[in-house]
């Protein structure tokens, strides 16, 4: 074969042996099912601490599975997780792993987890969620694509390269976590503590946990932050009875009511002060890539069972779904919500809710514009109840240049997969880890989905699509070679 190279490279033919390659992954389709049967059969569910020896047997069948590879492989201690009764139990080891230590060649860091969020069969799952079960192509089981399927395929990917004797065009490191579904607990911490050292000489990092818009695939360069806030209004010293006591008293739960209802009109528009003003403006550039974007309303409505969406056309949901902040009013703790006709005056309530982050919003300005139109809202009413105003999380939104060669790599590695260019999107919710590599490592980030449009994350019947497992596998070979072609 490597004749065969050497002739094609002097005729000036594709001198990357991609066909080869992809042969090699066609031939290997069932050992690739396989190997995610067997991680799809672990309950690695992080936020069930029954469930932490399955956790633990996780990362380290990564481990074993990573080694296969003949890196340096690392089970980091991260410490331990809290629990609310005060004990602790261990958290699960973060994964790396080294491949290549060319100093000639660049870098890259792949992020991903293989803990996955709750799931079962009662739920309304239509076949066992650690059971991978193939129905029409679609393979079906808990983390199928959130997302053991893109950390394998990019094990194999490497794998691939190996297997035909050929020089991997880039260094690859892994970082692999086991705790990613309940916020990544400990993984902060690691990525400082490891600035210096395992990240050192990694150029760009690439993280493949979120999925494509629609058929087309996807490269992502934006995720929104949020800031969630608790807004308590406190009256009197024990709830009351309506019967007795109304009328005689200005109720916490009217107040609050009063005041998340300032938050936003019914149209939309965040009423909060500085808000809208901070927002980076929509160019005309924007406009267009956003025009270009596939994306079917209809299909959209459907999915989620409404007739009348905020936006009528495209460019103006999309907008408002990935680039624009909203605020999302979640719940009332302390208010009567049980079936039945209570009578009572709650005499505290906490009223809870979150405004998506984007580019130019600073979470700090934030939280002290809802506190100040908060409290004067608050003020108008002329209460003498008590108003707290807190933020809880303040994470910050994640943004990429489509320009950069990373993104100029992937686009080409698209092509050369699926014929077609890629759609440029962005995620609506939060991916804080993009955000911490950047802050910490001050290196480049590109997201590079594999996952389809329509698996299902976190809810029934998640599934990964053969033809996305499978093709993506051939994406990140692509993506190997074009990252390596990016000038030092
Ligand atoms: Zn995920």
């Amino acid at each position: 074969m490597l004749a065969v190279i050497f002739l094609a490279t002097i005729l000036g033919i594709q001198a990357h042996p991609f066909d080869e390659l992809h042969q090699h992954v066609d031939d290997h389709v069932e050992d690739y099912v396989e190997a995610l049967r067997q991680w799809v059969a672990v309950e690695s569910d992080s936020s069930d601490v029954t469930k932490r020896a399955d956790l633990h047997r996780m990362m380290d069948m990564t481990a074993e599975k990573l080694k296969g590879l003949g890196g340096e492989v690392e089970m980091v201690d991260i410490g331990f997780q809290e629990l609310p009764d005060g004990t602790t139990i261990p958290l699960p080891k973060v994964v790396t792993a080294q491949i290549g230590k060319d100093s000639t060649k660049h870098t890259i860091c792949v992020y991903g987890h293989v803990d996955v969020q709750p799931a079962k069969k009662e739920d309304g799952w239509a076949t066992d969620p650690y059971n991978l079960t193939d129905i029409n192509g679609n393979l079906y089981g808990r983390g199928a694509s959130d997302n053991k399927a893109p950390v394998l395929a990019w094990i194999h990917a490497v794998e691939a390269y190996q297997a035909l004797n050929l020089d991997l065009p880039v260094n690859v490191k892994f970082v692999i976590e086991g705790m990613e579904e309940t916020g990544s607990n400990g993984l902060d911490t690691m990525i400082v503590a490891k600035r210096d050292t395992f990240f050192s000489n990694v150029d760009y990092i690439i993280i493949s946990d979120c999925g494509w818009l629609s058929r087309r695939p996807a490269l992502t360069y934006g995720t929104r932050g949020n800031c969630y806030f608790f807004a308590e209004v406190e009256g009197p010293k024990q709830d009351l009875h309506s019967g007795v006591y109304g009328g005689t008293v200005i109720e916490p739960m009217t107040d609050l009511i009063g005041i998340l209802d300032s938050l936003i009109s019914p149209s939309g528009n965040i009423l909060v002060p500085g808000i809208r003003e901070a927002v980076a403006p929509f160019s005309d550039e924007e406009w267009r890539m956003y025009q270009d974007i596939e994306f079917d309303m209809e299909a959209f409505k459907s999915k989620i069972g409404i007739d009348q969406l905020m936006y009528n056309n495209k460019v103006d949901l999309l907008a408002h779904r990935w680039r624009h902040p909203t605020v999302s009013i979640h719940g009332i703790e302390g208010a009567f919500s049980a079936s039945g006709s209570k009578t009572v005056i709650p005499a505290k309530v906490t009223g809870k809710f979150s405004i998506r982050q984007v580019p130019d919003m600073d979470p700090a300005m934030v939280k002290k514009q809802v506190t100040e139109y908060l409290h004067s809202v608050f003020a108008k009413r002329k209460s003498p109840n008590k108003l707290k105003v807190t933020m809880i999380i303040g994470a910050k939104p994640w943004l990429a240049d489509t320009k950069h060669a990373l993104y100029e790599a992937g686009k080409a590695a698209v092509k050369r997969v699926f014929q077609m260019e890629p759609d440029l999107i962005r995620e609506g919710g939060t991916i804080p880890i993009a955000r911490t590599f950047q802050d910490v490592t001050g290196k480049s980030i590109i997201m590079l989905p594999i996952g389809g449009f329509d698996d299902g994350l976190h809810s029934q019947n998640e599934k990964m699509s053969r033809y996305n497992y499978i093709e993506g596998t051939k994406l990140f070979i692509s993506y190997l070679h074009e990252v390596a072609e990016i000038k030092k």
